[in-house]
């Protein structure tokens, strides 16, 4: 009973992966898509054998757990003889507020935790308590275990994650810098510490996590001392659609000049800046930029050059924060497959006395030092591996 199925619930999507903990293997992964719409679709994937397809219809989360299940242990497509194989299910959750900063097995106290922090994660909290109770409902008595992904910033001290803004709204409402991809930031700052055979209570650690969301983190020993996103994942990095760092007054000019009120204005912040404004509407995705900005498309190139300068800055603010710096990881699927964004981020620090090698640097999607024997600061590639972060903590928590 070693297998714990990983479940990342979304408004109409559920991403799973089933994973076998004697060895940390992925035994199956799939996605259910368009839950609740029209055109529904779940997509199972087995190693060795072809993609398993159902688009029957999806109506809502608990009838797509159930077809997870049923294509778990299918004859065919199915990994496991029957559900009594599933040891304990791991979820994603968004937002735990301010009540956890570690991984729980979940309970009434908990899911009322988790509705309590819906107007902090509005998008996400939700899904994620009903992908619990379906899991709860297709699997009685088996544990569920709920890993936030503010728990990791919860580590951040007062001066770091209080906003310059009247207390009352810290008091009265939780308005203070949380910090998300924190299941990531965990997992490849603690991978990091092993990796380069850093003191595990004192090694500093920058891990850059740059994907379509991207975030930055500062950590020593594994504790979170700083992270870039805030109350919300819209501060910080420039992202794929998402503007990162910006002056608020900006806000207000923005809606006074355009006749649009802030809930538009913040869905422009969130849906339509980053890559995707500064391009000009051309694209999201860091390849597309990249590849735009060789063709000499400007607003490609202002965009890119200004996402990368942005990273090597937060890079130089969490220095300063540590007081120094032993590993700078980056992850995701710009960090993990974008050498030349990795070197043009590393060539704002040779102050630091960083020197990438670029033999190394060609890597992509594999753990290795990316970094030369002379350097003073080891950069690394870790690649994330989220599903696995929460498995590992759904085991130590269960037991199993
Ligand atoms: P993620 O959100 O972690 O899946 O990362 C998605 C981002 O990674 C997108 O902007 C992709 O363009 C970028 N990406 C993935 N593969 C590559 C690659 N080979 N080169 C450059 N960017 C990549």
């Amino acid at each position: 009973m070693s297998k714990i199925l990983v479940i990342n619930c979304g408004s109409s999507s559920l991403k799973y992966q089933l994973i076998d903990m004697e060895n940390e293997s992925v035994l199956a992964k799939g996605l259910c898509e368009r839950i609740g719409i029209d055109g529904s679709l779940l997509t199972h994937k087995v190693d060795g054998k072809p993609d398993y397809v159902d688009e029957s219809d999806l109506p809502n989360h608990q009838v797509a757990v159930e077809k997870v299940l049923k294509a778990l242990v299918d004859p065919e497509v199915g990994v496991i003889q029957s559900v009594d194989e599933i040891a304990a299910i791991g979820h994603r959750v968004l937002h735990g507020g301010t009540k956890y900063s570690d991984s729980i097995i979940v309970n009434d106290d908990v899911k009322k935790v988790i509705r309590e922090c819906f107007d902090l994660g509005p998008l996400h909290n939700p899904a994620n308590l009903i992908g619990i109770e379906a899991a709860e409902a297709a699997m009685p008595g088996k544990p569920n275990v709920a890993v936030f992904d503010t728990a990791f910033g919860m580590g951040m001290d007062e001066y770091a994650y209080t906003y310059a803004i009247p207390h009352e709204y810290l008091e009265k409402y939780g308005v203070r810098r949380y910090g998300f991809h924190g299941t990531s930031h965990k997992f490849v700052s603690g991978e990091a510490l092993k990796f380069a055979n850093l003191d595990p209570k004192k090694g500093k650690v920058i891990v850059c996590h740059l994907g379509n969301g991207s975030s930055v983190s500062a950590s020593i020993g594994g504790r979170c001392v700083d992270t870039s996103m805030g109350l919300t994942p819209l501060e910080g990095l420039i992202m794929g659609t998402r503007s990162g760092d910006i002056d608020p007054a900006v806000v207000q000019f923005i809606c006074n000049h355009e006749k649009i009120d802030v809930n538009e204005m913040l869905n422009i912040l969130n849906k339509k800046s980053g890559y995707l404004g500064m391009s000009g509407g051309l694209s999201s995705d860091n390849r597309d930029i990249a590849k735009a900005q060789k063709e000499g498309n400007h607003l490609a190139d202002v965009a890119m050059t200004a996402s990368r300068y942005r990273v090597a800055k937060y890079i130089g603010a969490y220095t300063a924060a540590m007081n120094g710096v032993d590993a700078i990881v980056f992850t995701a699927g710009i960090g993990e497959n974008d050498g030349e964004f990795r070197a043009e981020v590393c060539s704002y620090l040779g102050y630091l006395g960083v020197e990438i090698d670029p033999e190394a640097n060609k890597a992509r999607g594999k753990r290795v030092v990316l970094s030369t024997p002379g350097s003073k600061v080891k950069v690394l590639l870790i690649p994330t591996n989220e599903e696995l972060a929460i498995a590992r903590e759904t085991k130590e928590l269960t037991n199993c």
